[in-house]
């Protein structure tokens, strides 16, 4: 029996998590579509996730976590056509910069990243079921369409009733819809497009039909599991409930769990706006030794249910508190040992992320212990603060490293110059040495002994 509760959308309430199988738990997270540099509202996303797939993880469960890849979609076909490419050239390429990203997020790896154009003949199998149901039917244009008003739980995730839908949808343009909420399984090739053949012709799958289709062939169903951001409750999710349940996956996901937005400075991040930042433009800013990590500790100090908002301040903030975490396991070298849960901080740090992943009540517990180290300076202490960090994916980084940062300067050659001068009694050069250091934003902690140990502002 697991002790974990989790906010299920699909009942609105928080639940004790009951993995299908005992001991197993299978996460599908519906991954990028890979056009494009993932912005930082993406960012967020990913690392929620991640941590979710930690935390599973810390508390005994054997977890199978999978990310796709949109890797065939109107957004890749239309920027690969801009930059006269071929698709699959851009795809490739963003995937690889989505990993880089990813690893300088400190994300794990996903246990398997299932690409949508390996899937074809999976989901064209999903969509003759559905046909064969009375659930699909084949518009005059070529394309398949799923038939809403016959699937009778549409609209259970989001709340949402046909009727209301479909007075908030504008008129029909697309005529081969027999319902304006029906939505594409299949699209039939337009002349230059990549495209598959099938039984209904040259095309390529929806996006909605690819999550059915990878999530049963890598998890089977039904899946323990199920993330994203918020905005894909509403159409992505409900499609994919109705495809997967549709064609007799049901139920097709135990528990959905969606992320909150992150706004920029207060309003909805948006390209019209120019609010709009990609994590490579923020990292960019940032110390590349700590950059990562920083972005990680402000995404992750929030609740996931709750927005978060960025402003340069506020991830300073982070990267501020973050250096305080590192200057405590700098100072006190942290035993090694596993985690003692009987610990008071670490019982409650442990009740804090089973009630539904509370990284702000687990925060608090970090800071709690931050404090102990300080004050008592405990190898054990500062050895459990390494360790809870771990299960976040936190302080792992050599704190001396970490503490000085990627600093271009020979900051060690001018600590000796320093010092020679010093012990020259030319205090005037040992000075302007120092100055020039804090001029570069290296800061000079001369301790007892002689000793002078460093760090970046
Ligand atoms: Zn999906």
């Amino acid at each position: 029996m697991s002790e974990l509760t989790i906010y299920n959308t699909l009942t609105r309430a928080k639940e004790r998590f009951v993995p299908h199988v005992a001991g197993k738990a299978g996460l599908y997270v519906c991954g990028p579509t890979v056009y494009d540099y993932i912005h930082i509202g993406n960012a967020r996303t990913f690392t929620t996730f991640d941590m979710v797939a930690r935390w599973l993880r810390t508390v005994g469960l054997d977890v199978t976590y999978v990310r796709n890849v949109t890797d065939i979609d109107d957004k890749i076909i239309d920027r690969a056509n801009e930059r006269g490419i071929p698709f699959r050239e851009l795809a490739e390429s963003m995937a690889a910069a989505f990993n880089e990203d990813c690893a300088r997020l400190k994300l794990l790896a996903p246990d398997r990243e299932p690409r949508a154009t390996k899937y074809v003949d999976a989901m064209l199998g999903l969509i003759e079921t559905l046909e064969t149901k009375g659930l699909a039917y084949r518009a005059p244009n070529g394309d398949v369409y799923f038939s809403v008003r016959d699937f009778p739980g549409y609209g259970k995730l989001s709340r949402r009733n046909l009727d209301d839908l479909r007075a908030g949808e504008r008129v029909a343009v697309e005529t081969a819809k027999k319902d304006p909420l029906d939505f594409a399984l299949w699209k039939s090739a337009k002349p230059g497009e990549p495209s598959w053949s099938s039984k209904y012709g040259d095309g390529r799958p929806g996006w909605h039909i690819e999550c059915s289709a990878m999530a049963a062939a890598e998890l089977g169903t039904p899946v323990d599991l199920h993330g994203g951001a918020v905005d894909l409750t509403f159409p992505h999710h409900e499609n994919e409930i109705a495809q997967s349940e549709g064609a007799g996956h049901t139920p097709f996901t135990r528990c959905w769990m969606h992320g909150a937005f992150l706004n920029m400075d207060s309003e909805k991040m948006s390209k019209s706006l120019g609010n709009f930042f990609t994590l490579r433009e923020i990292l960019a800013k940032l110390d590349p030794v700590r950059g990562g990590e920083t972005v990680r500790f402000f995404l992750l100090r929030g609740h996931y249910r709750s927005e978060i908002n960025y402003t340069w301040e506020t991830l300073e903030d982070a990267g501020n508190t973050l250096l305080g975490f590192y200057t405590a396991l700098r100072e006190v070298a942290p035993a090694n040992a596993p985690i003692d849960w009987s610990h008071p901080l670490a019982a409650r740090f442990r009740a804090a992320m089973s009630d539904d992943f509370d990284t702000p009540v687990a925060f608090a517990v970090l800071h709690e212990l931050r404090g102990e180290v300080n004050r008592t300076k405990s190898a054990e202490a500062a050895g459990l603060l390494k360790a809870l960090g771990a299960t976040l994916g936190f302080f792992q980084t050599d704190p001396d490293a970490f503490l000085k940062g990627g600093v271009e300067l020979d900051v060690e050659a001018k600590i000796a110059e320093r010092k020679a001068a010093k012990a020259a009694k030319d205090f005037g050069r040992a000075d302007a040495i120092r100055k020039e250091l804090e001029a570069a934003g290296v800061i000079l902690e001369d301790k007892p002994g002689g000793n002078t140990e460093w760090r970046r502002r």
